[in-house]
């Protein structure tokens, strides 16, 4: 079978497993509840009755688990819902005990009150999900090892190759026009939308005041990290690495792209005799990278299986149908930029059939929807691009690197959409001026967030800042954002792709779509004389080599 079609698979299992077996499952009794703030819990003698005195040591510091209520039993008296609970004193807990009255391995029980705690899960779906976990982690780990290796190796050797300094000034200026141009669109999109459907309109104020409980404990932790963003100037300086060593080894991307740049443009300045062997070296590591990603994708399915199933499994079946409105706005506007935007400048640019773009895109959207990380499908969408499309080399280790960090179409169409989608549920007024301050501050959060899951969300609160609406306004569409983080990074390497396509074109390269197989590259032959990889690539391949 090919390996597109087992990925396909494992992320409809994982829908499936997530949505059935998951801690918000409809199938399984809802019998556990997670605490992130236990002080706020009072342990009743009986169903409105007085406190036993027990207070629960807080466990809101990073790396500390939430304490778990299990439900043994629920009771109405008066007007409120009470649950009978069980909670064990794991040897953390009583270390954070600060009277020292509580021992480990003691259970504790009681009554407490259901308002104001979060929603019950079910503890089987949140057991399974954790024996899930390290399988999806185990994936994500396995393809971000190979993203600094490659894209400086591929990078480097790209620049070194072009022999021409002003190329790079003139493929740097086509590919940052083109994002900011694809970037200021997606958000027009996405507040005209917002305007017109007005999703805000469709929440009832219980679901309002519900969700505001139930995640602006949350909220607030993601708006402190965005007030503690730097400023542009800060940002913008910061892309000049101090000690490249140092952004290697943490990953930087942006300061990664310029120190290889700028290693490729110096040693295209000295005689080809004293940079050949470094430049052969890097080309041989760039080559085995991707055969690494290969091999990687071999259990790409499990993988995704795993990953979806975690995210399908923990959004609630609930906050879905309160905030159905506003998910189905964003998936409409990433659909329509997709489609109009994308297909628009695939056509125009370079004269591909649209339908084999998608094609040549497909297992990057893929990979992007399971990991929710443009970065983390880096290597995945450099190899559709290549091989898929039969974009150089040169070309697809410039503009996708850079892609995978500033341009997040997907991201900016959300931020606008959800920007409207919160001062419409707090009934704020957006002027034009302020829907004006939207395309302009979320086009710097966009350029600002970094390719991982959930950044979208964090600068969302700059956005929100600028326009006066108080940013407590996230707690509202945070029980969705991971599954629209999943549609908008998906959106996001399209767009990257199709950046590529659009700089490939202009410079005169000859593309066209080729089948070709995730999980499996030739070998560079001899035959292809030293050239780029992606030269080697283009040979047309076989129908059962490919999928
Ligand atoms: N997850 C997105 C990406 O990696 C960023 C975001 O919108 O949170 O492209």
């Amino acid at each position: 079978m090919k390996i597109y079609t087992k990925i396909l698979i494992g992320m409809a299992v994982g829908v499936v497993v997530g949505f059935t077996l998951g801690p918000n499952s409809a199938l399984l009794t809802h019998d556990l509840i997670e605490v992130t703030n236990p002080a706020r819990v009072k342990l009743l003698d009986a169903p409105g009755g007085t406190s036993k005195g027990i207070a629960l040591p807080p466990s809101h510091h990073p790396g500390v688990p939430p304490i778990e209520l299990r439900i043994q039993e629920q009771r109405h008296a008066g007007k409120s819902l009470y649950y009978r609970v069980k909670i064990s004193v794991e040897k953390r807990l009583a270390l954070r005990d600060p009277n020292g009255r509580l021992k480990p391995g003691q259970e504790l029980e009681g009554w407490v009150k259901a308002d104001g705690l979060p929603a019950a899960m079910s503890a089987f779906g949140t057991q399974l999900v954790s024996w899930l976990d390290p399988i999806g982690r185990l994936f994500l780990k396995l393809i971000k090892m190979v993203i600094v290796p490659l894209v400086f190796a591929s990078l480097l050797v790209g620049v070194a190759s072009l022999g021409d300094v002003r190329k790079l000034g003139r493929l740097g200026g086509k590919t940052l026009g083109y994002f900011l141009l694809t970037t200021v669109l997606a958000i027009s999109i996405g507040l005209a939308l917002a305007n017109i459907i007005k999703p805000g309109n469709f929440v009832s104020p219980e679901d309002k005041e519900r969700l505001v409980a139930q995640y602006s404990g949350a909220a607030k932790q993601k708006t402190t990290w965005a007030a503690e963003q730097p400023s542009a100037v800060d940002n913008l300086l910061a892309i000049v690495p101090d000690n490249p060593m140092k952004s290697l080894a943490g990953g930087d991307m942006l300061q990664i792209i310029f120190f290889a740049g700028i290693l490729g443009i110096a040693l295209t300045l000295l005689p080809q005799d004293k940079t050949r062997g470094l430049v052969g070296g890097f080309e041989a590591i760039n080559d085995a990278m991707i055969v690494v990603v290969n091999g990687i994708m071999k259990v790409a399915p499990y993988g995704v299986l795993a990953l979806v199933a975690k995210v399908v499994g923990q959004s609630g079946v609930s906050v879905l149908k309160a905030l159905a409105i506003y998910s189905l706005t964003v998936m409409g506007g990433l659909v329509l930029h997709t489609v109009a935007v994308y297909t628009s400048a695939v056509r125009f640019f370079a004269k591909i059939k649209p339908v084999d773009f998608w094609k040549a895109a497909r297992p990057a959207q893929l990979i992007a929807f399971s990991t929710s990380s443009s970065s983390a499908t880096l290597p995945v969408t450099m190899d559709c691009a290549e091989r898929g499309l039969g974009v150089s080399n040169q070309i697809t280790s410039f503009v996708l690197p850079l892609g995978s960090t500033v341009n997040m179409d997907g991201t900016a169409l959300y931020q606008g959409v959800a920007a409207v989608f919160i001062a419409q549920v707090f009934n704020i007024h957006l002027t034009l001026g302020d829907q004006l301050n939207i395309v302009l501050t979320a086009t710097l959060a966009s350029i600002g967030a970094a390719g991982v899951p959930g950044v979208g969300m964090i600068t969302l609160a700059l956005v929100l800042t600028s326009i006066g609406v108080p940013t407590v306004g996230v707690a509202l569409i945070l029980g969705v954002d991971r599954i629209l983080d999943m549609f908008r990074t998906a959106v996001n390497v399209t767009g990257d792709l199709s950046a590529t396509v659009m700089v490939a074109a202009t410079e005169g390269e000859n593309l066209s779509y080729r089948e070709f197989s995730l999980d499996e590259r030739e070998r560079r032959s001899d035959e292809d004389g030293g050239a780029s990889s992606s030269d080697a690539d283009a040979a047309p391949r076989t129908k059962e080599d490919a999928s």
